[in-house]
């Protein structure tokens, strides 16, 4: 069987025993993960979350890029859009992890100085080696970005070799 056969046969096993229903747009939790797209990394599954629980952003290295920013943004018109409001009571959670793919690239300033659309300079700021200095910083971009105000946002640090994750930045307003 090749993988799509198997996926999708794994769907209708899905759509039999652990389909929900009435599962709403926006997140039970009122919560958004920014994460990696590594497999072993899924926010949904290291956190124990449930089906329509959180809402997840994932990309390459779990970055809070302008792009991601820009999404975060649009989540909110949407959220107002939908009769809520991506803010007060919100909580944006930063999930980076230790063994991270970027850091076999990180010397790669042709390709990730477009990622986070800045220059050579800005680059050392994002801190692409090093994920707790990564996670403080993505934190700060998030708190500083005025069309997100009110959300509690936090940075956690997920270890791949124990499962476990470390809260490094803890969550304020
Ligand atoms: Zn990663």
């Amino acid at each position: 069987m090749g993988i799509v056969e198997t996926l999708t046969s794994r769907n209708a096993d899905f759509a039999q025993t652990q389909y929900t229903e009435g599962l709403r747009m926006m997140p039970a939790m009122k919560t958004i993960v920014i994460g990696c797209v590594d497999p072993r990394v899924d926010p949904a599954a290291v956190l124990g979350a449930r089906q329509g629980e959180i809402a997840v952003i994932r990309n390459v290295a779990g970055r809070v890029t302008p792009r991601t920013l820009e999404e975060l943004v649009m989540l909110r018109k949407v959220s107002q859009a939908a009769g809520g409001d991506l803010g007060p009571g919100w909580e944006l959670i930063v999930l980076q992890h230790t063994n991270c793919g970027i850091t076999l690239i990180e010397d790669d300033q042709q390709l990730l100085a477009p990622y986070f659309e800045t220059d050579e300079t800005g680059l050392a700021e994002q801190a692409v080696g090093d994920p707790r200095t990564a996670i403080a910083h993505d934190v700060a971009a998030l708190r500083g970005e005025s069309r997100l105000q009110g959300a509690r946002v936090s940075g956690l640090l997920y270890d791949v070799t124990t499962g476990s994750v470390d809260v490094v930045v803890p969550p304020t307003a």
